[in-house]
């Protein structure tokens, strides 16, 4: 669920026209609702209250840092996969003692940074780096907090691009090697096994996968708690979301219609399927959701400059491109549009949406029945809080879009548009 909506004839986010804060602020926005997030994150919280558990919420999915400030607020812990991303956490006032620290490729600065910062553990993805880590820290004097990652091989059934949990993808150790890595691991001097952890992949929308790889792996953790004395095990996030009727799906109304076998992965059904696996454990379960939390919880605004009629198709020319939401063009993403200002009637016109970028793979939709709207108007990609801003570039030299935060009826910049001066200025030599 989430709080976009029409209201007085505009999409408003909360209690926010985004008309306003498209004249106000210009295009093309990003607009978050604080309330959104607090929801996302309390539900899961109370979905997981049978077990002792912390969220890690994964930065990267949206790491502005008033978005990581309110979380922090809640409680959450950060999963972070870069030295950037925990000096971000830091910066909004979140714990480094509640990070865990993900990906296959953590560089001695970034390990000695997070070390020096006192984190949680270190989510290791290799034999290789849990031998560094552990050289790391021993030169700092200190003992390095390590979970090693499993590949558990199962198919997370989502697109190849983010689908983790294979023995193909470059993601952990594989399920068959894992044992003996961690009883190789056990020997080193600078380390203390904490954990166990796994991430089969994201945009989930079955809890099927999720039943199947903690089913594989709970048995291994129980083990590891015994030899090792771990305390975690953390499941990793991917918990899907509504991306194809975005807007309904900020009702409950539209849950409640939904038929049992149509119905997408609720975080409660999540919950009810993985805890009968979890429960007996005696071990701390750790999530990362990223997605789940953000994805819902934010829309990218952009203004049609052009329409253009041509032989096959008609064309409409917005003012954001893929530099500022590359979804689409990257993992072939699906972003409902909705109008700003609310259509009077059913009727809709077959169309591609298109930004100003030199690239074919620039477009937000293509032969999509929509509302007419006009040169001028301003128009919703709904579903944009995750993986949108944090993946954006100054490709053609264009400044990165502004961030607004909206909480009940206040809005704030939490980013200002970025100006060409601001991207040229370090090339100024
Ligand atoms: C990206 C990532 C997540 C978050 O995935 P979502 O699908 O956004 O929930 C969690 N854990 C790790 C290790 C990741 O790389």
């Amino acid at each position: 669920m989430h709080s976009f909506h029409y209201h007085n004839g505009e999409l408003h986010c909360e209690d926010v026209s985004l008309q306003t804060i498209a004249d106000t602020y210009g295009t093309p926005t990003y607009v978050y609702s604080a309330n959104t997030f607090r929801d996302h994150y309390t539900r899961l919280d109370a979905a997981l209250s049978e077990v002792d558990h912390a969220i890690e919420y994964a930065v990267k999915a949206n790491s502005n840092i008033s978005v990581l400030r309110l979380l922090a607020e809640l409680g959450s812990g950060f999963d972070i996969v870069s030295g950037g991303e925990l000096y971000r956490v830091i910066k909004a006032g979140g714990d480094p003692a509640k990070c865990t620290f993900a990906g296959v490729g953590k560089t001695r600065e970034e390990i000695e940074y997070a070390l020096k910062q006192g984190i949680y553990c270190f989510n290791a993805e290799s034999e290789a780096e849990v031998v560094f880590i552990d050289k790391v820290a021993g030169e700092l004097g200190l003992v390095a907090p390590v979970a090693l990652r499993v590949n558990p091989n199962v198919d997370a059934k989502t697109h190849k691009y983010i689908s983790t949990g294979k023995s193909e993808n470059k993601f952990g150790i594989d399920f068959e090697f894992i044992r003996d890595a961690y009883g190789r691991a056990a020997k080193l001097q600078n380390i203390k096994l904490r954990g166990l952890q796994m991430h089969i992949g994201s945009q989930l929308t079955s809890v099927t996968p999720f039943i199947e790889a903690v089913e594989k792996v709970a048995p291994l953790a129980a083990d590891l708690k015994g030899l090792y004395d771990i305390e975690f095990f953390s499941i990793g996030g991917g918990v899907g979301i509504v991306y194809d009727e975005s807007l309904d799906s900020g009702k409950p109304e539209w849950w409640a219609n939904q038929l049992e076998d149509k119905r997408p992965l609720t975080i409660e059904q999540y919950c009810a399927g993985i805890l009968p696996h979890l429960k007996g454990l005696g071990l701390k379960i750790l999530v990362e959701p990223g997605r789940y939390i953000a994805g819902n919880a934010g829309v990218m605004l952009t203004r049609c400059l052009y329409e253009k009629k041509g032989t096959a198709k008609t064309f409409k020319v917005v003012d954001a491109g893929m530099n500022d939401l590359i979804r689409p063009a990257l993992y072939e993403g699906h972003h409902d549009i909705a109008p700003v200002r609310e259509p009077a009637d059913d009727t809709t016109e077959t169309v591609d949406v298109v930004g100003p970028i030199c690239e074919t793979g620039d477009f937000f939709c293509q032969n999509r029945p929509l509302p007419n709207f006009d040169e001028g108007d301003v128009i919703a990609l709904l579903s944009a809080g995750a993986y949108g801003y944090v993946m954006a570039s100054n490709y053609n030299t264009r400044g990165l879009p502004a961030e607004i935060l909206v909480d009940g009826s206040e809005s704030k910049v939490v980013r200002p548009r970025q100006t060409v001066e601001d991207i040229v200025a370090a090339e100024l030599v």
